[in-house]
Parts: C-alpha cells; structure tokens; sequence
C-alpha cells in the first residue's frame, strides 16, 4: 500500500513541477522531507537574510529549525515572546528580505498557487519585494483546479489553521468556513498566481509526502 501511495504522489508531484515549470515557475520534486529540505537550504544562499511567512509545511522539513541554526539575518513574526509591533517589524522587514519562504495552501494540477491571508504579508511577498521566494508544498495541496483548492481552503485549512493559531472564530468551533464578520478573520485576502510574477524569482519545491493542512 505503502509503495502504491509514494507511486501516486510521485506522479502528480511531477506532473505539477512540470506545470509549475510551464508557468515560468522554477519547481523540483522531493521524494520526502529530508530530500525536500536538503533542496530548500540548497536554494537559500548562506548569508541571505530571510523572511518567514507563516506556513507549517517549512516547520515540518525542519526548515525553521536549520535556517536558525545556520544564523543569519531571519525575520520571523511568529517568534515567541515578541510585541506586536516587533512581529509588525518583521513582517514589513521579510518582504525586503534576499529570500522569502513559505508555503502555499493550495496548487493546481497545471500549476497555479492559491493563497487566502489575514494580514497580506505572505501573498504581498509572493507577488512582489523579496529577491527570491521559496515555497514547500506538500501533496496534500495538490487540487484539481481553483475552484477545488478555494474550496479545500475554506472546509480544510482555513478551520484547521484557526485551531492551531487558537483563534476564536467560528470555524474553530465547526470545522467549516463560516464566512465570519469577526475582527480576528484569517480569510482577507485571496490570492491566485497564475504565473510567474515578471520581476519575481520564485522556486517551489513540490514534496511526495502531505505536509501542513
Ligand atoms: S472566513 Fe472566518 S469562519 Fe471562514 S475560515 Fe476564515 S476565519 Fe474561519
């Protein structure tokens, strides 16, 4: 069963590094998360500073982890212990940053991201400002088509993200999107990146295994 899913998700991951790449995207495919992050630190020049949007997927490859260890300038608004408006400052310094990383919270199968954010930094970020953005998605994110994948966002990772963050909107408390009105709403912005930004550097590495919601 085992051998038949790594099949599967080699054969879409693949088949998406390919549309990405199509796309103007530069993309690779990692057969797991020790392969994806030996690709992501690969992608991150030593001495970079580096801005960090929010994303469980570079967590779970322990890509925090190693940029940290590695030592450098790195923005990161979710750090603990910091006001808001130090996570304010970090956020403003990470879109200027020489590399941005994060995730995606869905692809499509010919290649397009789809973002939904609360604040915008990470969807500013990916259109526009840092001199490189690196994304890790796992499988799991792969949709069929936008439509599929702002769908997923709304019964799966807007929820599942509420829960993690311990907001108290309402889909915390359902499970399913609300379409809530509430002040701390996750859901501000939506982004869908056809392409390649012109001026933009962006790599994704596609990994064979579910990473994130
Ligand atoms: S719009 Fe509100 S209810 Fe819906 S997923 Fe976002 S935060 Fe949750």
């Amino acid at each position: 069963m085992e051998q038949v899913i790594k099949w599967h998700s080699e054969a879409i991951g693949k088949k998406v590094v390919a549309a990405l790449g199509k796309n103007h995207f530069s993309a690779e495919y990692a057969a797991g998360k020790a392969d994806a992050l030996a690709r992501a630190l690969a992608a991150i020049p030593a001495g970079s500073s580096i801005g960090l949007g929010g994303s469980v997927s570079k967590d779970e490859i322990g890509l925090t982890a190693a940029l940290k260890e590695r030592g450098g300038q790195i923005f990161d608004p979710h750090a603990p212990n910091l006001t808001r408006e130090e996570s304010l400052a970090m956020r403003r310094r990470g879109l200027i940053a020489d590399v941005f990383v994060t995730g995606s919270n869905a692809v499509t199968l010919d290649g397009q991201l789809i973002n939904i954010d609360g604040t915008g930094n990470r969807v500013a970020a990916l259109a526009f400002g840092p001199g490189k953005v690196v994304i890790i998605v796992g499988v799991n994110k792969i949709v069929p088509d936008v439509h599929t994948g702002l769908k997923r966002i709304k019964t799966l990772a807007g929820p599942a993200n509420n829960k993690r963050l311990k907001l108290s909107n309402p889909c915390a408390a359902t499970g399913l999107c609300m379409d809530c009105d509430s002040p701390a709403r996750i859901c501000n912005i939506t982004t869908i990146t056809h392409k390649r930004p012109r001026q933009s550097d962006v790599h994704i590495i596609v990994v064979g295994e579910p990473l994130g919601y």
